[in-house]
């Protein structure tokens, strides 16, 4: 197969030429894959594999996994809030019985959950993933939110209000035990979600830091499509896996609230219009904006056509000119807006959306003093 050339951003030392302000990379051909600042590699474009539990019939999970592995899918999103891992690590278990792929061939990535975030709590919580799974590690564990819940067995714990239950962390110490998970062997590569600059700055700063986080997974499609949050990732050799890469499944009813006074991406006008001179769809050439920038898309589909479309994205290239378009049509407008963090205020105001702001107001670090950092007073 001959490489796909993919724009991504990557260290100078690495990269083979420049193309108007993109740094061009090869990236690895039969996966997909570009690098990892540890030396590991991520497929770019992988399967995402949230559904809501309530309304997602048994067994739907494995049978799209297993398609999904058919059809060429290397790379699966998943997590043990999702109520569905076991589903997941069933169909990759079957896949490599019946000798479709080895499991080299898998990257799984899991999420440490908020109610796991003590120090004590982070390899058992890995290790329960694992047994879900059943896999002997995991490829990529990412710490899931940068705020934590009340320990316990209640994965959404309330009080008799009703409000989320809250708990005092600090991510750095969360962070030492993610450490000592990979050193051992349960887990090839460490990476965080929703984390803001302020967040991965507390991790790259840590004194003694072992292991880099790899990988920010956060809400990224044209419509927010992260410039600064990038620029600093691609300055610290992150790499940014894009959530909501097709806008969302636009379900209000998911514990996070959906936002539904933003149109719908996939019927933007000018995605249709590129994508009919591909002969491609919206969601192709949404998918495509990313992975050709070197943000790596997780789509979600249960649909078995739609699980197959979405990998008709690297058959095709968009323009210098069209990838400019595309940018513009950034809203910094996010689809997920957490209703946990919606409920204490912390949704994003316009104005400090790109950054994800919000989120470093949660209280989680030693730098931070143990202080809650209220709207208005965080830390400069
Ligand atoms: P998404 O992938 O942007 O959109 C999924 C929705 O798009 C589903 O309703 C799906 O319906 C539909 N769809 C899929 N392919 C389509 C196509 N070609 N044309 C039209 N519609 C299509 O949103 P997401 O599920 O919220 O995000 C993807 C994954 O990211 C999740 O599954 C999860 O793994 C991860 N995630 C992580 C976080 C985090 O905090 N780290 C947050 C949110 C999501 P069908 O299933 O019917 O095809």
């Amino acid at each position: 197969m001959k490489p796909l050339r993919t724009a991504w951003y990557t260290k100078a030392s690495q990269c083979c030429s420049t193309v108007g302000g993109f740094v061009l990379a090869e990236t690895f051909p039969e996966s997909h894959s570009i690098p990892l600042s540890d030396g590991n590699q991520i497929p770019l474009l992988g399967l995402g594999t949230y559904g809501d539990p309530r309304k997602t019939p048994k067994g739907t999970t494995v049978e799209c996994v297993k398609l999904a592995i058919d059809v060429g899918y290397r790379h699966f999103d998943g997590a043990l809030v999702y109520f569905n891992e076991h589903e997941v690590g069933q169909a990759i278990s079957e896949k490599i019985a019946d000798g479709t792929v080895r499991r080299e061939d898998i990257f799984y990535c899991g999420k440490l959950w908020n109610t796991f975030h003590p120090p004590e709590l982070v390899r058992p919580a890995l290790e329960r993933t694992l047994q879900t799974l059943k896999m002997d590690y995991v490829d990529l564990y990412i710490v899931e939110l940068p705020m934590a819940f009340k320990p316990g067995e209640e994965f959404y714990p309330r009080d008799e209000n009703g409000k989320y239950i809250y708990h005092r962390t600090d991510l750095c110490a969360t962070w030492e035990a993610l450490e000592a998970c990979k050193d051992a062997g349960l887990v090839k590569s460490l990476g965080v979600s929703n984390f803001n600059r302020r967040q991965l700055e507390l991790l790259l700063k840590k004194p003694g830091l072992k292991h880099k986080p790899v990988s920010n997974q956060i809400e990224c499609h044209p419509y927010f499509t992260q410039p600064k949050l990038l620029e600093y990732c691609r300055q610290n050799d992150i790499v940014v896996v894009g959530y909501c890469p097709l806008g969302s499944s636009r379900d209000a009813s998911w514990y996070a609230t959906v936002n539904l006074t933003c149109p719908p991406l996939l019927e933007d006008e000018l995605l249709v219009s590129i994508g009919k001179k591909y002969n491609k769809s919206s969601a192709q050439v949404a998918l495509r904006f990313n992975v050709q920038r070197g943000v790596v898309v997780i789509p979600k589909s249960y649909n078995p056509e739609r699980i197959k479309h979405n990998f008709q994205i690297f058959d095709f290239s968009l323009t210098e000119e069209e990838m400019k378009a595309i940018e513009a049509l950034n809203k910094n407008i996010r689809f997920v807006e957490l209703l946990m963090l919606s409920r204490l205020g912390f949704v994003s105001k316009p104005a400090e959306r790109d950054f994800t702001i919000w989120m470093s107001r949660v209280p989680m670090c030693r730098e931070a003093g143990g202080r809650r950092l209220l709207p208005g007073h965080e830390e400069k």
